[in-house]
């Protein structure tokens, strides 16, 4: 019998030079369409979460939301979503982060979370860890915790655990 993790992995269809030459997009589409798929991957990172008290989960537009929403019904806690500039309608926190070429910002409600707040952030793929960092840093300026990061699948070659250090975290699959 193949362990969780490779069940889980064998989910993941792998795209060659998506969205451009060179990149490997790890589609989670595929996983999305298995409820067992699902279950194990919902399971795995619930596991990582053992004995941790999360009073919200905060998840990264798009593909964070997924399982970012999944996490807090499972753990009863809120959700509080990231998103791109100009989507969130109430006053926003903002961070900028950098890509490969060029940067990026990303967004969150100002009153979503309080000082004190027990957080753990949810994306699909850790890759180089700028996303994850951002968001490490709108949570902390308002004063929450960070508990842990997850993600479905972090990339080790792209050294985003390094980047995100002292930051707990956790991925169900590592490549
Ligand atoms: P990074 O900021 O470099 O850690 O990139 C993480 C973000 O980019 C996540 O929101 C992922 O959804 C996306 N991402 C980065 N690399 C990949 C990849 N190879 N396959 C799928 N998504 C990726």
């Amino acid at each position: 019998m193949k362990k969780p993790v490779e069940t889980l992995k064998s989910y993941i269809t792998d795209v060659a030079d998506f969205p451009k030459k060179g990149i490997i997009f790890k589609d989670i589409t595929s996983l999305l369409e298995s409820p067992k798929g699902v279950k194990i991957c919902l399971d795995s990172l619930l596991s990582g979460l053992t004995n941790k008290q999360i009073d919200k989960v905060v998840a990264v537009e798009a593909r964070g939301f997924f399982f970012g929403m999944l996490l807090a019904q499972s753990l009863k806690v809120p959700f509080v979503p990231v998103r791109k500039p100009r989507k969130l309608p109430r006053k926003v926190v903002s961070q900028s982060f950098d890509l490969e070429y060029g940067s990026d910002v990303l967004e969150m409600h100002q009153n979503a979370i309080k000082p004190g707040d027990k957080i753990l952030i949810h994306d699909d793929v850790l890759a180089t860890g700028g996303t994850a960092e951002a968001v490490c840093k709108m949570v902390e300026s308002l004063g929450g915790q960070i508990v842990q990061c997850n993600f479905i699948m972090k990339l080790d070659f792209l050294e985003g655990v390094q980047k995100l250090a002292p930051h707990p975290i956790y991925a169900a699959i590592s490549y």
